[in-house]
């Protein structure tokens, strides 16, 4: 059994199938597991450039955020709600934005927000190291793979290996984004945990990296819209956070990811998809979110070992 890919799918899926009983590997082409979790090291401080935060709705998937939480690993993001900057889109779009959805954080009417003090890509570091993951192993083609296989990235990505998967890419409608850390000398903004920024040309979000992580550090980090992230320089996007937060001086230092598959528009109502004998999982099926492309890796794995309650951790021993 494999799965391609080290992002919070696969990584999911393989626990899944280990817990089952069943011999899995998981290749992931970055030298480091965690996909669109990842991050920078910016002047030695990981940045979170992938995911802003999770929410967490599902109970197997809250089994294992609380353990992250009683090791450290995890941390509830609460402060004040989000800004939100330009119009607000109606009620019934809300769930569109970043904001996902999820448990309520007490006293606000938004959902709990979870972040991670050493920076998302640590949760998936821990998932990893319990399975059997080998970074740097990129896969050109699936021939070489032995039994059944899973691609647990987004649709474009899976497309490349497995052409008959293109429709599907096409039908999710995949946007890119470029995600911006900017370091400044000291924190001169007014407080913030984050921002949505809608009808904006150049950001969508801003959140207050040093608020996310707990540790005060005088960090944004800005996503950029679709058309934006195309054509876009680093320091557009610092002007565009400095005249959006009105702040008196410019950051110090930059880090930038660009993400050409960062999130579906139209992801599939289905929890994975099954393409000439290959199973694809990941946020492109349910909601372009961290838990979806959780419960869309159990999903598959459920698929594959027959068990009909993916939602449920087979074993007591130990959430992940
Ligand atoms: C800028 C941005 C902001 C976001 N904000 C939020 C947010 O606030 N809240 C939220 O819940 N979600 C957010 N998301 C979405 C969230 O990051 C994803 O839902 C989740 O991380 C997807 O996980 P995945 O495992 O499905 O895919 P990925 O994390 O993309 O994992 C796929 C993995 O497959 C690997 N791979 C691809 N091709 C190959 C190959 N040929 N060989 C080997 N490995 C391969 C990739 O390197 C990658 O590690 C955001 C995403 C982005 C990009």
């Amino acid at each position: 059994m494999v799965v391609v890919g080290a992002g919070v799918a696969g990584l999911a899926c393989a626990w899944a199938l280990q817990d089952a009983g069943v011999p899995v590997r998981v290749l992931e082409r970055a030298a480091t597991p965690g996909g669109r979790l990842g991050g920078d090291l910016l002047d030695g401080r990981p940045a979170d450039l992938g995911a802003a935060y999770f929410t967490v709705s599902d109970p197997g998937f809250a089994a294992v955020v609380a353990r992250w939480r009683d090791e450290g690993l995890a941390r509830p993001w609460t402060g004040p709600a989000f800004k939100v900057y330009g119009p607000r889109p109606p009620a019934a779009e809300k769930g569109s934005s970043a904001a996902g959805t999820g448990a309520p954080a007490a006293g606000t009417g938004e959902p709990e927000r979870w972040a991670a003090a050493g920076g998302l890509a640590s949760l998936a570091a821990d998932l990893a190291a319990g399975v059997n993951v080998t970074c740097g192993a990129a896969v050109k083609e699936l021939t070489v793979l032995d039994g059944t296989v899973v691609l647990a990235m987004p649709a474009p990505q899976a497309a490349a290996l497995l052409p008959a998967a293109a429709p599907l890419a096409e039908a999710q409608d995949w946007q890119p984004s470029l995600a911006v850390a900017l370091r400044y000398r000291r924190r001169c903004w007014k407080p913030l945990t984050g921002a949505f920024v809608n009808d904006h040309p150049v950001l969508t979000t801003v959140c207050d990296d040093g608020s996310r992580r707990g540790d005060g550090a005088p960090v944004l980090v800005a996503h950029t819209t679709p058309a934006f992230a195309m054509e876009s320089a680093a320091g557009d996007v610092e002007a565009a956070v400095r005249e959006l937060l009105d702040l008196p001086e410019a950051a110090v230092a930059v880090a930038t990811r660009r993400w050409p598959a960062a999130r579906p528009t139209r992801p599939s109502g289905s929890e994975f998809a099954q393409v000439e004998g290959v199973y694809l999982a990941g946020d492109g099926f349910g909601r372009p979110r961290v838990e979806a492309a959780w419960l869309s890796g159990r999903a598959v794995a459920a698929a594959i070992v027959g068990n009909q309650n993916p939602k449920t951790p087979r074993t007591a021993s130990r959430a992940r």
